[in-house]
């Protein structure tokens, strides 16, 4: 299978479509291993029954920055981030890292749930020939720096 690890995150105001979709999409999430920050995961883990959902801190304490690092480590291998359009948060700058962390590492990313459905019923999903290109940026260690 070519995803094998989720990180789920929805602001207070998507968490309960977060954890509609994932329950609609029970069957489809079951082999994937679950991350997710605080609250949603403890949603999410009372809206599937699973117990093995891994739950980091709640984002405004850090999780969406530790998901940030799992993607930057190879750990996650997509990302479901509903974000809240019309909600101003505390943690706006760790939300904007964790959306560049994922455009960095070329990590498939839903910000909504059509989006969501598209990804989740993708053949690629389950394709262990598809494998999304990890950019190579040992360039970047070499590069000139200081005067
Ligand atoms: P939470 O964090 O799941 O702990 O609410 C999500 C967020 O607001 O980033």
């Amino acid at each position: 299978m070519a995803v094998k690890s989720i990180a789920l995150v929805a602001h207070d105001n998507k968490k309960p479509e977060l954890v509609e979709w994932a329950a609609e999409n029970r069957t489809r999430l079951a082999p994937l291993k679950l991350f997710a920050t605080g609250t949603t995961g403890k949603l999410l883990a009372e809206g599937l029954g699973r117990d093995d959902v891994v739950r980091l801190l709640s984002g405004p304490l850090g999780g969406d920055q530790q998901i940030g690092a799992k993607i930057a480590e190879g750990e996650i291998d997509l990302l479901i981030f509903f974000w809240d359009p019309l909600e101003p948060q505390p943690h706006d700058p760790d939300i904007k890292a964790l959306l560049r962390i994922a455009a960095l590492w070329n990590i498939p990313v839903a910000c909504n749930r059509a989006t969501a459905e598209f990804i989740l019923t993708s053949a690629y999903m389950t394709d262990d020939r598809h494998k999304p290109q990890k950019p190579d940026f040992s360039a970047h260690y070499d590069r000139p720096v200081g005067g």
